[in-house]
């Protein structure tokens, strides 16, 4: 078939959507390391996890053996008012750089919290709800995540606790207001409503919080509060396995005009987008039906791939989360103030973390400059205006298109654009006034965050 004969945009009908998420550990040789006790250092079992999350999705984080789960209808339904996503050839874009590349992307921003995120967080609230929880707690650093969760429990009529970063809380007040508009509780965190919030506070008077903090306290709340759970918009095995929708919606786009990707490239911040979109691509490369090269894209300022160890660690600054075996930076890791481009988790999908050390993926690290740059022209020459998490993958695709017009190869690449950019204007203004920085940790600064990880790695 002729490059010509395939659309701008190529839709699924409805009938075509996905029925069941993937799950790519069931076909990985080598699984991801579990979750740890951090009392005991044994596996998290069942009924340990079922303290913090809601019965179900510990299961789901359990699971390493069923391939493929049926999405509940309930939630299929609620991902027919936005989905399926569009894949979009960059036509536009391909021309503007004379590649000869193939572009595609497959855009997650339809939708009114604006990014991949509420592909899980319906998921998540669903599973709340079947359990009858009263509620859930949960952190947002830049507040995609926690507006995510809000659409989906005001959905389901449940109460929706988010612990804010305090720096976003106070900088991002549209965010805030929008998780409030559909109801839910916004708490600036560090907060004095949790044990380890008011620590915090009293170590760090004046501190403005962090994504680690955040999660802490919101753990804290879901425990000591009948009826009540945490969850989490990344990193875990659960969220992986709602985003595979993306992957494999892209996956059935593709095939549709039997087209075959040579590379994925995706933002990697814990990982949830990427490990979603590149399921189905990851499951034939190890039954050896694909050699398709994977990608993980992460800011320079955070580089827990790319620089960071794998090993055990936290997942939150406060230490009480579970250990978790990723690439990580150390949970006391706080990228420079000056980073805007999201993406500053500390650790990796334990998944994507195991694929990584294997060879299945590949990563590399941009300067945040170079990716608020990429995610202007695209603006300009594609109409979207992206998500600084998802113009990491933009800027690398394009990077790899331009390879292509250097050796004259016709690859397809296929990225994930997670998101939109409208509540990030700040950051886009820090770039259009000259202000921001291309600030890379020294490896003094890196040990400093490697100094904070627990002393169990053999
Ligand atoms: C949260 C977010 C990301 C990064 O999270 P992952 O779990 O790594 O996917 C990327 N893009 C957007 C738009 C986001 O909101």
């Amino acid at each position: 078939m002729s490059a010509k004969e395939i659309p701008y945009k190529i839709y699924l009908e409805e009938s075509e959507m996905p029925k069941q998420w993937l799950n790519i550990r069931a076909f990985m040789k080598n699984k991801p390391d579990p979750l740890l006790n951090p009392g005991t250092l044994k596996p998290m079992s069942q009924d340990e996890l079922s303290v913090v999350f809601c019965e179900e999705l510990a299961r789901q984080e359990l699971d390493e053996t069923t391939p493929y789960i049926d999405i509940p209808e309930e939630i299929l339904k609620f991902y027919k008012m936005y989905r399926p996503a569009p894949l979009v050839r960059a036509y536009c874009l391909e021309e503007k750089l004379q590649t000869p590349a193939k572009i595609y992307y497959k855009f997650e921003g339809n939708n009114t919290s604006g990014s991949h995120k509420l592909n899980s967080a319906i998921a998540q609230a669903y599973y709340a709800k079947l359990q009858g929880l009263k509620g859930v707690t949960t952190e947002t650093g830049a507040g995609q995540w926690g507006t995510a969760l809000s659409m989906a429990c005001a959905y389901f009529g449940l109460d929706c606790n988010v612990y804010m970063v305090k720096v976003s809380y106070e900088q991002k007040p549209f965010r805030r207001e929008v998780m409030r508009a559909y109801g839910a509780s916004v708490i600036p965190s560090p907060s004095e409503l949790t044990n380890i919030g008011r620590k915090i506070l009293a170590e760090h008077p004046g501190t403005s919080g962090s994504l680690g903090c955040a999660i802490s306290e919101a753990v804290e709340a879901a425990v000591s509060k009948q009826g009540y759970r945490y969850v989490l918009g990344s990193v875990l095995s659960q969220v992986l396995l709602h985003q595979s929708i993306i992957g494999v919606e892209t996956k059935a786009a593709l095939d549709k005009y039997d087209i075959t990707p040579d590379i994925i490239i995706g933002c990697a911040g814990g990982g949830s987008n990427l490990g979603g979109l590149i399921a189905p691509f990851v499951r034939d490369k190890l039954l050896g039906k694909s050699d398709c090269r994977l990608v993980a894209v992460e800011p320079s300022s955070c580089p827990s791939l790319t620089r960071g160890k794998y090993v055990y660690d936290f997942c939150d600054t406060g230490a009480i989360t579970p250990l978790a075996k990723m690439y990580t930076l150390g949970a006391d890791f706080i990228p420079a103030p000056d980073h805007a481009g999201g993406l500053r988790y500390h650790g990796m999908s334990s998944v994507l973390s195991r694929l990584y050390h294997d060879g299945l993926m590949e990563a590399v690290s941009v300067k945040q400059t170079d990716v608020f740059k990429a995610a202007e022209d695209f603006a300009r020459i594609e109409g979207i205006l992206p998500a600084p998490e998802s113009a990491h993958a933009i800027k690398t695709a394009v990077d790899e298109a331009l390879k292509c017009k250097e050796s004259g190869e016709e690859k397809t690449i296929v990225f994930g654009l997670t998101g939109t950019g409208y509540f990030d204007m700040l950051a886009y203004e820090k770039f259009h006034d000259g202000k921001m920085t291309d600030y890379e940790p020294s490896a003094a600064d890196l040990q400093r965050g490697f100094d904070g990880i627990p002393d169990i790695n053999l």
